[in-house]
This record gives C-alpha cells, sequence and structure tokens, in this order.
C-alpha cells in the first residue's frame, strides 16, 4: 500500500532536489574522505545494516540523525570518517533461501544492490569506496587470518560443551541470543546438546573487560549490563565431603560469597546438569529425576535465572557432610542452578539468603539462623536475613562478628585444604562455531596423525564453496560437500578434513572498524598506518540491544589485537550513544501484522529526505524514540517550505534603516540560536536544535512581515539559519545557498560562530523580597548595579506596601537575579 503523504503544498520538487545534489555530491567526491587531511580526524560509526532486503524506517532512524551529528563535526573542523557497509552473513539469508529456494548469496547481494540505493537516498555524507561487505573473500580472508592470530596466542580453542540449540534453526545459540526459553529468531523453545565447538577465551579478559577507565563516554546503562553480564564476584569455594558415596569423586564443590554462613547450610542444589547427578541419585528417586532433568534442559537460563519464577527441585535421596560442623545435608538438584555458572552446585542456607529460604520452606528443610541481627528478639525469621551481626549457632566462631567469622572461617578451610578463596563469574567462553553455510569457514583442519591443525596464512583464504548443500540438517552443510571436506595435511601431508563449523556473525562485527580504514588493503586486516590516523573510534552510534554482544565482543577483540602487538589501543569505540526506537503512529512496535510500518521510499519519494530527516530528529530525544506521525512529517515539510519562502525574499525590499531595537533583538536571537544549535547537536539533541532554528525562523518572518530589519542583517541571519540548517537538511539547504549566490558547497563551510555578549539578554528579570518573601519581580537592564537595584525595588509600589517606610538595615543582593532588603 502507498500512502499519500503529500499534504503540504510544495514549492519546490524534493525529488528533483535531492536527485540533483546526491549526483553532484557523488561526481565531485564530495564525501571521499582524505586520509592525509590535515584537519584533526573524527572518527564516528554507526552499526552497520543487516541486508535483510529493504532499508526500513528503523535504519532511517539509526542513520539520519548519525549522519547529522557526523556532519556537525565536519562543521566544526573534523576530517570526519562516516563509513558504511553490510553485516552481510548470518541465519536471515539462509532461511530466507531456504525457504524461497534462492541461494544465500544471490540473496544477500541483491539486497545489498537494493539498500545502497535506498541508503544513498538519505543523503548521508557516506564515502562509498571505503564500504565493506563481510561475506566477500576480500574481508572473510581477514577475519579467518585473526582467527588463528587468536588461536596460536592461546585465545581460540577446541572443546566439548553443553551448548543451546534451536531445533528449528538446527543451530547453536549464543545464549545472548535466547528469549523466554525459545529462539530469538524463530520463537521456537530451544533445547540443549553437548557439541565440539570453537570458543573464543572471552573470560581470561573478564577483568580487564569491567575496567572501564579507556572508555570516554558510554551510557552507564550500558556499562552496567556488561558489569552484570561478566558478573564478577568474590568469594570462597568450599567442598562437602561424599566420601561415604564410594564414587570416584569424594567431594562436593560450590562457591559461596557468605561464606560466613557455612554453618547455617541445611541442604545442597546441584544443576541438573551436574555430572555427579546420575551417580548420587538412589534408585527409588531416579525416574522423578530424569523427569526433571528432561523439562529443566527445555528452560531457558534466563527463566531459570528468573527471581519471579518459582524454585523447584527434587532430593536425589543422598547426602553430603559439611566438614565444617561434621553434620549430613540432603543433595537435591535445581534449575535455578546452573552448571555453567561458578562450580554448579551451591550450599543452602535457608536463613540467610532469600532463594535458599523459599526452597527451604517449599521442601520442609530446617531454616537455622546463624548470623543473629544485632537488635534480634529470638523469634523465627520470617525472611531471609541478610545483613550483618553476630556469629550465632557457630561453634568456635560463636560471637564473632560474621566479618570476623568469614575471615577465621576462610583460613581454617583453607589450612584444612577444603577450599579456597576464589573469585567467580558469570561470563562464559564465547562459541563461535554455527552449524551453518552462510558464514566464515572457521579455518582449521584435523589430521588423524597430528590432530588439530590450522590452516596455513597463506593458504587463506578458505573460500566458502558456493555449491553446498545448505538445508538444515542438525549438521554443518558443509560437511556434506566432500570437496570441501577432504584436504592434504599441511604438517604430514596426509589426508585431512577440514572443520565445516562455520563462525558467528559477532566475529565479523568485532573488528570491522577496522576494515573500514581500507578495505582493499592485501598485506593485511587493515593499513597499520591508517589505523594510527583514525583509531579508535571517536563516536559510535547504534541500538542498546547489542549491550552484551556485539559492543563485549568488540572491546575482547581488541584487548586481544592489543596484546597479540596487531593494534595499539585497546578499546575499539570510545564514546557510544544509544539511539531508541521509532514506533508506529499507534504507538507500538512497527510490524508487518499490525499494519504500521512506514516505508521510507515512499515518504522520501514524496516529501524528500530532508523532510524525513528532519521530522525524525524532531519526534523527541534520540535516545528515547518516538511515534511515526503523518501529522507531523506534513508538519515538517510546511516548516521546510516557510523556509524556501523566506530565503527566496529578496531583501532590497526592506528598508534601510528600520528601528534600532528589532534589528537588536534579531541580532540577539540569531546568536542566542547559534549557541544553542552548536551545543545540541553536540550532546545529539536534535530535537530542541530544530525546535530552536523553528523559533529563529519564525521570527525572521515576523521581521520580514513588519519590514523591521535591514537588509544586510537579514542576509546575515539567512545566511547562518541555513548553514545552521544545513547538517539536518543536506539537500534543501545546498539548494538554497545556491540560490543566495553562495559558494559551492555549503557543506565546506564553517559552523557559525556566536558571541556571548550579542547573545546576553538587555533586560532581565530581577526577583525583590522583603525578609526573604517573594514581594515583586521588575524588568531591569541586565547590567545594572546594586544602588541601583536597591532603588528600583524600594520605588515599587508592592514593595513599599511590606516596607511601610521603615529603614532598610541589610540589602543582600544576588547580580543579575535577586534583591532581598531586610527591614525590621
Ligand atoms: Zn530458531
Ligand atoms: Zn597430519
Amino acid at each position: 500500500m502507498t500512502s499519500n503523504y503529500r499534504q503540504a503544498e510544495l514549492r519546490y520538487d524534493p525529488a528533483e532536489i535531492d536527485r540533483k545534489w546526491q549526483e553532484r555530491w557523488d561526481k565531485d567526491g564530495l564525501h571521499r574522505v582524505d586520509d592525509q587531511d590535515p584537519r584533526p580526524k573524527w572518527y564516528e560509526m554507526t552499526m552497520y545494516p543487516y541486508p535483510s532486503g529493504d532499508l526500513h524506517i528503523g535504519h532511517w532512524y539509526a542513520m539520519a540523525p548519525a549522519d547529522c551529528h557526523a556532519r556537525f563535526r565536519r562543521m566544526q573542523g573534523y576530517n570526519v570518517l562516516h563509513p558504511i557497509g553490510f553485516d552481510a552473513f548470518g541465519l536471515p539469508a539462509e532461511n530466507a533461501a531456504i525457504s524461497r529456494g534462492i541461494h544465500p548469496q544471490v540473496w544477500t547481494m541483491d539486497n545489498i544492490a537494493n539498500m545502497r540505493c535506498q541508503l544513498r537516498s538519505i543523503g548521508a555524507i557516506y564515502d562509498w569506496s571505503r564500504e565493506i561487505v563481510c561475506c566477500v573473500p576480500e574481508f572473510y580472508r581477514w577475519s579467518q587470518w585473526l582467527f588463528l592470530k587468536f588461536y596460536h596466542e592461546g585465545l581460540a580453542y577446541h572443546g566439548k560443551a553443553p551448548v543451546v540449540w534451536c531445533p528449528s534453526c538446527q543451530t547453536v545459540l549464543a545464549h545472548e541470543q535466547v528469549v523466554n526459553g525459545a529462539c530469538e529468531r524463530c520463537d521456537t523453545i530451544i533445547t540443549r546438546r553437548d557439541l565440539e565447538q570453537w570458543f573464543f577465551r572471552i573470560t581470561k579478559y573478564a577483568d580487564r573487560l569491567l575496567d572501564f577507565d579507556g572508555l570516554k563516554d558510554w551510557p552507564n546503562k550500558i556499562l552496567t549490563m556488561q558489569e552484570n553480564w561478566i558478573g564478577r564476584s568474590e568469594g570462597v569455594e568450599i567442598s562437602f565431603d561424599i566420601t561415604s558415596h564410594g564414587l570416584d569423586a569424594k567431594e562436593i564443590r560450590t562457591f559461596t560469597t557468605r561464606i560466613d554462613t557455612i554453618m547455617g547450610v541445611t541442604f545442597i542444589v546441584l544443576a541438573p546438569e551436574h555430572p555427579l547427578v546420575e551417580q548420587l541419585t538412589a534408585d527409588e528417586k531416579r525416574t522423578e529425576v530424569e523427569v526433571y532433568i528432561e523439562q529443566a534442559r527445555r528452560t531457558s537460563e534466563i527463566d531459570r535465572l528468573s527471581t519471579d519464577s518459582e524454585k523447584t527441585g527434587v532430593f536425589l535421596g543422598s547426602y553430603a557432610v559439611n566438614r565444617l560442623n561434621g553434620e549430613r545435608v540432603p543433595i537435591y538438584i535445581g534449575d535455578y542452578v546452573l552448571v555453567t555458572y561458578g562450580t554448579g552446585a551451591v550450599m543452602g542456607v535457608p536463613a540467610h539468603d532469600a532463594r535458599d529460604f523459599v526452597f527451604a520452606n517449599k521442601y520442609g528443610l530446617p531454616v537455622r539462623l546463624v548470623i543473629a541481627p544485632i537488635t534480634w528478639d529470638g523469634k523465627e525469621l520470617s525472611e531471609a536475613f541478610l545483613g550483618d551481626g553476630f556469629m550465632t549457632n557457630s561453634g568456635k566462631y560463636e560471637g564473632m562478628t560474621n566479618e570476623e567469622g568469614m575471615d577465621a572461617i576462610t583460613q581454617d578451610i583453607e589450612k584444612n585444604g577444603w577450599g579456597s578463596r576464589t573469585v567467580s563469574y558469570r561470563l562464559r567462553d564465547w562459541i563461535i562455531s554455527r552449524q551453518r553455510y552462510w558464514g566464515t569457514p572457521i579455518p582449521m583442519l584435523y589430521c588423524d596423525a597430528c590432530g588439530i591443525v590450522p590452516v596455513p596464512e597463506e593458504d587463506l583464504p578458505v573460500l566458502l564453496p558456493p555449491d553446498a548443500e545448505f538445508k538444515p540438517t542438525g549438521e554443518s552443510p558443509l560437511a556434506l560437500n566432500s570437496e570441501f571436506v577432504n584436504t592434504t595435511c599441511p604438517q604430514c601431508q596426509g589426508p585431512a578434513r577440514r572443520e565445516t563449523d562455520t563462525m558467528d556473525t559477532f566475529f565479523d562485527s568485532s573488528w570491522y572498524m577496522l576494515r573500514y580504514l581500507s578495505p582493499h588493503f592485501e598485506d593485511g586486516p587493515f593499513d597499520p598506518e591508517l589505523a594510527k590516523t583514525w583509531m579508535a573510534v571517536d563516536q559510535y552510534t547504534g541500538g542498546a540491544e547489542h549491550a552484551v554482544m556485539h559492543l563485549l565482543y568488540s572491546r575482547f577483540f581488541t584487548k586481544g589485537m592489543h596484546d597479540m602487538g596487531i593494534v595499539d589501543f585497546d578499546e575499539p569505540f570510545l564514546r557510544l550513544y544509544n539511539q531508541g526506537v521509532i514506533l508506529g503512529e499507534d504507538h507500538e512496535k512497527m510490524s508487518k501484522s499490525r499494519g504500521n510500518v512506514v516505508n521510507p521510499d515512499d515518504v522520501v519519494g514524496q516529501l524528500g529526505a530532508d523532510a524525513v530527516r528532519c521530522f525524525l530528529m524532531f519526534i523527541g530525544p534520540w535516545d528515547q524514540g518516538g511515534p511515526w506521525s503523518d501529522v507531523g512529517i506534513n508538519g515538517t515539510a510546511r516548516w521546510l517550505n516557510r523556509v524556501w519562502d523566506m530565503v527566496e525574499h529578496d531583501p532590497e525590499e526592506l528598508p534601510l534603516a528600520p528601528g534600532a531595537e528589532t534589528v537588536r533583538q534579531t541580532q540577539r536571537l540569531l546568536h542566542q540560536t547559534i549557541r544553542k544549535c552548536y551545543n545540541d547537536l553536540d550532546r545529539f539533541k536534535f530535537n530542541t536544535a530544530i525546535a530552536s532554528l523553528m523559533e529563529f525562523s519564525n521570527h525572521l518572518n515576523k521581521m520580514w512581515a513588519d519590514s523591521a530589519i535591514d537588509p544586510a542583517t537579514w542576509r546575515e541571519c539567512v545566511e547562518k539559519f541555513l548553514l545552521m540548517l544545513a547538517p539536518m537538511a543536506p539537500h534543501v539547504t545546498e539548494e538554497l545557498w545556491e540560490h543566495r549566490g553562495l559558494p559551492y558547497s555549503i557543506h565546506q563551510q564553517s559552523f557559525p560562530s556566536w558571541d556571548d555578549d550579542l547573545a546576553a539578554e538587555d533586560l532581565i528579570t530581577l526577583v525583590v523580597q522583603v525578609n526573604g518573601k517573594v514581594r515583586d519581580r521588575l524588568e531591569v537592564p541586565a547590567d545594572i548595579d546594586e544602588a541601583t537595584a536597591q532603588a528600583q525595588a524600594l520605588a515599587s509600589p508592592k514593595v513599599q506596601a511590606y516596607t511601610q517606610g521603615k529603614p532598610v538595615s541589610k540589602t543582600v543582593y544576588v547580580p543579575g537575579r535577586l534583591v532581598n532588603l531586610v527591614v525590621v
């Protein structure tokens, strides 16, 4: 369905102007970035799009304001690199290809061709000569090269691991890709299985990833999410004795941050996937336990960890001994314990842990207080006590503060070899293997004689064969391609098999910021000279949904490259800004099923790119997002048409000597507007910048109607107005700039500067108090002195009503704001 947006009366043909200037800028190479430019550099990146087929209004919302900000930096005097590319590998291409019978390569490249045209319609300053596409060998060759570097450094390893599996997509998912127990992409309920995988050792960098000192300006929200995701906690690993069961394993290891509560342990809970579960399960409990495990496998980690969900468990029929007091405690399994977090086992202390308290009440387990609240009345607890207090029911630690108890118990545990102080993390190593076709082949070989063998660097790239069977079978599609699989071992020249998994696409986005610098460089992933010139990225913009995947992986990757001497910086993105989400007219998320999707091509064709750009920036603070509005976009288009009329006026029609007051007023507003616009654009406050331009244009129109401004002031105001509007509305302003006979291009001019003196208000409002109470407000000259302020205050009839002729004993004067008269 095509909407009719053109309700606004247009003075010009926006489509014509868009085309004219986009062609001209292209021809002149206006957006080509010169690496040798002597101006200070500014590298501003927006997260590259996935080539889904169509550029939707959400892309515009991410990209048009980002372009405006990059343009503003250029007008501030920076040499700005603001590149674009395509995140071209990944599942959707393969899924679309499967459902429509088109090869993922063809589907992806067609989509890219289409989206390139659509991206051009934004009129952004992308330097297309630097475009990157991850699915071409020229790019993925270097992903493979980096994989080998990480492998040789010991940061990539092969291992078996329980993975989250989507039975519909037939692939492993990252934990972050599971939403409410279902696959993020297809909503199928996930399962778990054990697979041989390639891991990247991000956990080695956990502490360094928690150090945010190298970042200049990131949203606190993102830092907190990364902190929680890494989940560092200091505590003690303590083992419980199970020798009485006669197994090979003699103990169960648990981790706790509250070792001071060890005497209050009344049960142990293992993760259902814990390796000891089967052996510790008593025969009469086996069926119940197996049913429970099967159910847990189908529940997502997020649901299992959710504080809202019920804490369930099953008694295994066996016991472990708390070595600190010799007590036997029952062993349970419970799905709120994860095998991948800590030791996969927790000690249950119901008196001092909220979750354990609920669990103990549910299963009738004893609750024993061991930390007495300072004001404890000896009564039973109605909830877990989490605070500090004195050790009680605690044997030799009785009477210590729990802080002292913590130290004493830890020392005893370490002395007896029952455990030790340790740091635990929630973060796990990054599994990069995907059992799919449409990705970068992992450059590793398996030889019966030599084992795992890396592909030699000189043999890169390992090309993705075009003729693979890419239908999902649960096995990597490349495994079915014998020509690909069978090769020769570079070490022993015997037969070898290639790794048939491909890489997670987050691998590509972990280093793509470097490839933009020299997308065709053949001697390495990037030209090191250009990395010196441009890195790190000064400003990054994109969606907050990437907080714990892309934004953490790319930080880890950069630190790894730094430690290997590949780059000389260790944070990729110095500043980060997250835009919000554009909603449908009904304030709901846009979706085809709701029928509230706005097609940007329609509206751009009718009202022009500038109207869409300005409207998207005007709807609200960029980080908040907001709803689309047909009325709103027409309002913005009408405003641009009024701007057109305004600029087209012939200033010679104005009087040479109008009233001095209106000219001064206009000057003041001009300088105030420049100051406001500059500061707002600097901080991504596009909506208030546009609002101030609207206010200024309204004022100019009034001055014109009243003939209250002279030609020279008018010219200055109009030209500076166009310069301020240029980053937001690049096409219309270029056209009007040309109409005014000003030198091409408006986009190579500096942002106007302001003069604080000229921006200062002539009059201020002076608050007058009598004995601290506000009695009047006076309009006075901004530079009024204290004596005059006091005299004017005393002259006010309202003030006189309160002073009643009594002498003023004291005056408090706050320049420019307030005078307080004290009378007794
Ligand atoms: Zn799926
Ligand atoms: Zn070999």
